[in-house]
């Protein structure tokens, strides 16, 4: 069987014809940056003087991109899209917390998701935002550690111990687990742990896994690095690849700032970096494992080739393809029928905390050249394939 990400009918296969209504709907809306602009303002303003906004987010953007607001309200779409072999990855929405109480909360929940994917073969990843673990004034100033006070360095140990905790309990539970990336200015310090993680965690099977931005003009050479400590230390290195999220945010502060911006100077650059990261890691299977995490077409097709090239089976547990819930399915369900190994990445968690991701997916599909009118495209695709049935 060929790839074929056009083929509509796989990728919408368990969506009835109402359900693709309402996503052409939605995605309609949010390819206005005006509207975008706006319903951002909106709910910010809103949500600061607590007025309940949940009437108006979940049967829209909410249901399009979240699992539900529980761990366990999200079963219903696991089992459905494992119909399709497609597996879930959950991941528990939470953004610039406070306070140590709050701190501990989002610890136990993640334990609870680890706990809860290690029972379940169609979770083959846990994952968590390393900065929902620790205060984010502190974060902010680990540039410059001569600036923390003894509290403050206190307050970082036990945010590695926390990370620890949560590797240690995938680590025994054999339950591999993603950290995601966010801003550079701490990135530095994530990959730290990372790093002694994977030493300490990942000397069998591959457990912990870090991720790469390759928006980021430094992540090959910082790819090559990890390499050979890898082999030079005797553990498997977990990769997972994005592009970044953060663009604009980095380009600002280094604006603001007045250093140099980490990021490539534009699309074509990322890209090329990308692709080069896959190969890279292909030809370093012995140690490496991929999660390549992206909605981008001809990378998905590059790492599809790369397998084929080496002869590396479709379903290689070291390789794994992963796009969001509610974005890209012709990707993830063609990928999937085809035998690929696929994830959809599931954030859950009250109205609330999901908002900053559902801004972010908003903005998003509004800035980025071709993704809505490619997501409404293919909608379009199926309701006319349909008409004709
Ligand atoms: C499963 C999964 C997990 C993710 N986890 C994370 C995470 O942990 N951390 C994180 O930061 N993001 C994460 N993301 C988001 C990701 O970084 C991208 O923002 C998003 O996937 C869009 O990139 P793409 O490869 O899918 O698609 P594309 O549409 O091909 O690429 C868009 C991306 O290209 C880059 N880009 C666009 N314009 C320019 C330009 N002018 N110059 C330089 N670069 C440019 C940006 O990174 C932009 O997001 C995740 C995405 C997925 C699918």
């Amino acid at each position: 069987m060929s790839l074929d990400f056009n083929d509509t009918s796989i990728a919408y296969a368990r969506m009835s014809d109402t359900d693709l209504k309402k996503a052409q709907f939605l995605f309609r809306l949010i390819s206005s940056p005006k509207l975008v602009n706006a319903g951002k303002q909106l709910l910010n303003g809103l949500l600061r003087i607590h007025f309940p906004v949940d009437w108006a987010i979940k049967p829209t953007v909410y249901h399009q991109f979240v699992g539900g607001e529980e761990l366990e309200h999200c079963s219903q779409i696991i089992n459905l899209l494992s119909q399709y072999n497609v597996k879930s990855i959950l991941d528990y929405s939470v953004e610039a917390i406070q306070d140590d109480d709050a701190i501990n909360k989002v610890l136990n929940e993640t334990l609870r998701s680890i706990r809860f994917a290690a029972k379940n073969p169609d979770i083959p990843f846990a994952v968590f935002k390393p900065s929902a673990f620790i205060q984010p004034q502190i974060l902010d100033k680990i540039e410059h550690p001569e600036t923390l006070s003894q509290d403050e360095h206190a307050q970082i140990e036990q945010f590695k111990n926390r990370i620890d905790i949560l590797c240690h309990e995938s680590a025994s539970l054999g339950q591999p687990i993603l950290i995601d990336a966010e801003h550079t200015w701490y990135q530095g310090l994530i990959d730290e742990i990372a790093e002694e993680m994977m030493l300490q965690y990942n000397k069998e099977h591959t457990i912990v896994y870090n991720t790469l931005q390759m928006y980021r003009i430094d992540r090959i050479s910082f790819l090559q690095q990890q390499i050979q400590k890898a082999h030079e230390n005797g553990y498997l290195l977990g990769l997972k690849f994005v592009r970044g999220a953060y663009m604009e945010k980095e380009r600002d502060r280094a604006r603001k700032y007045g250093y140099a911006s980490p990021i490539h100077p534009d699309k074509a650059s990322t890209d090329r970096a990308f692709n080069e990261a896959l190969k890279i890691s292909i030809e370093n299977m012995d140690v490496t494992s991929i999660f390549c995490g992206t909605h981008n077409e001809e990378s998905c097709l590059y790492l599809t080739q790369l397998m084929q090239e080496r002869d590396i089976n479709k379903n290689n547990n070291n390789i794994w393809f992963s796009q969001l819930y509610g974005m890209s399915d012709h990707i993830s369900f063609n990928l999937a029928m085809n035998g690929y190994n696929v994830a959809k990445y599931i954030p859950y968690g009250p109205v609330k905390n999901v908002m900053p991701y559902l801004i972010r997916r908003a903005e998003e599909n509004t800035s980025v050249a071709g993704q809505t009118s490619r997501e409404l495209r293919l909608l379009q695709k199926e309701i006319e394939r349909r008409k004709l049935r």
